[in-house]
């Protein structure tokens, strides 16, 4: 129902009266600004305008309300928080031997050594700290052998 709100004065979605507000012409914006009308939001406990009806009547204010519909469209993009590092990224599709979570870089390290194929983390050059240090042991020795021999 549209008409003129008796606060602001501006030709407006008017609001349902309701029992309490008898006589009153009361636009959708007047009512939210309106501090008796705020409620304790149940994600961030602030008393603010409520933007959103949960099915069970618990109200949620613009903000969260607008937190949650980025996050659910994250989610539908891919993103979640990483099992490993935590960072909210963009996560791989769970293994099979694993149900985390993993972000590309968390996901690369976690794919396992280029040499024994164990699984854990990558020490560097794509090996395992046991395949890598062994190897730089190698090398060690090859650079301590006299040229002469
Ligand atoms: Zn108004
Ligand atoms: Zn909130
Ligand atoms: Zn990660
Ligand atoms: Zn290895």
């Amino acid at each position: 129902m549209k008409g003129i709100c008796d606060k602001c004065g501006r030709s407006r979605l008017l609001i349902n009266t309701r029992k309490g507000m008898t006589g009153k012409n009361i636009c959708i914006e007047c009512y939210r600004d309106d501090p008796a009308h705020h409620e304790e939001c149940k994600r961030c406990h602030k008393t603010r305008p409520v933007a959103e009806r949960l099915p069970d009547g618990k109200a949620r204010c613009a903000s969260c309300y607008n937190h949650c519909r980025r996050q659910h469209k994250y989610e539908q993009l891919g993103y979640a928080n990483c099992s490993w590092c935590g960072h909210y990224r963009k996560v791989c599709k769970p293994t099979l031997n694993t149900s985390m979570l993993l972000c590309k870089p968390c996901h690369k390290k976690q794919q396992g050594c280029r040499k024994c194929g164990q699984p854990g983390l990558i020490h560097a050059r794509g090996q395992c700290h046991t395949c890598y240090s062994c190897n730089q042991r190698r090398k060690n020795k090859k650079a301590d052998q006299p040229a002469a021999s």
